[in-house]
């Protein structure tokens, strides 16, 4: 654990920024979910924020999360590993397999394999449809248009569990704005969980509601 001192005093330092602004925002800091995004950093680096009491982590590929999660996992039960990234239809078992909560539900097909793999291997896994809030073409999610018909859908015709949204907003623009329509959509779907705050942008995120923020490099360093 020696190799990653910086890691303990970086997610402290985090967890005070989350205390602050939950308090700022007048909001119990005990709602606000750190996730630890640990893609590219290797397991040791997990190791070490493990030692550090942090037991939830968000990976973005299956493949990598699969080459160092279950070994993870197995050592610590409590592990919870969140999917932040595009998740392929021929992926689903693995995905399925391995994570706890699938945050880039983004549409029917996939949703459907959740459905039928979820049910295949009697594991229910927490699910958040992705948002593609700024609109931009090179971006997975649902369009804004669009999300209440999907919620429906994942609802009443697939029976899925939807417990929130999330959001990767544009990186080029102020993202409160983004932070606010996401909450918006949650709020007249009745979806209580919203995930959406990076490193850079985690504590405006708070003052908007999120319940989960992503933070990656703050806590591991540059990718
Ligand atoms: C990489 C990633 C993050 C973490 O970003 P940082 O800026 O390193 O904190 C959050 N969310 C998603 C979807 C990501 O892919």
């Amino acid at each position: 654990m020696t190799d990653f001192p910086h890691i303990a005093s970086n997610l402290a330092e985090i967890r005070d920024s989350i205390a602050a602004a939950a308090k700022a925002a007048d909001r119990p800091a005990d709602t606000i979910h750190l996730i630890a995004v640990s893609k590219t950093h290797p397991a040791e680096a997990v190791l070490a924020a493990i030692t550090s009491g942090q037991t939830v982590f968000g990976e973005n590929r299956v493949q990598e999360a699969q080459a160092k999660f279950p070994a993870l996992k197995a050592m610590h039960p409590a592990l919870e590993l969140h999917l932040i990234g595009p998740l392929q239809s021929n992926k689903v078992r693995e995905a399925v397999a391995l994570f706890d909560v699938i945050q880039s539900v983004d549409r029917e097909k996939l949703a459907q394999a959740l459905a039928d793999e979820m049910q295949k291997q009697k594991r229910v896994l927490r699910l958040f449809i992705q948002v593609n809030i700024g609109e931009e073409p090179q971006k997975a999610g649902v369009n804004p248009a669009e999300i209440d018909a999907f919620v429906k859908l994942c609802r009443d015709e697939l029976k899925l569990g939807i417990d929130g949204l999330m959001c990767i907003p544009p990186a080029d623009k102020h993202p409160a704005p983004y932070f606010a329509l996401l909450r918006e959509m949650a709020r007249r779907n009745n979806l209580t969980e919203l995930s959406m705050g990076m490193s850079g942008d985690f504590e405006t995120a708070i003052q908007f509601g999120a319940t989960h923020v992503r933070v990656g490099t703050a806590i591991f360093g540059q990718r």
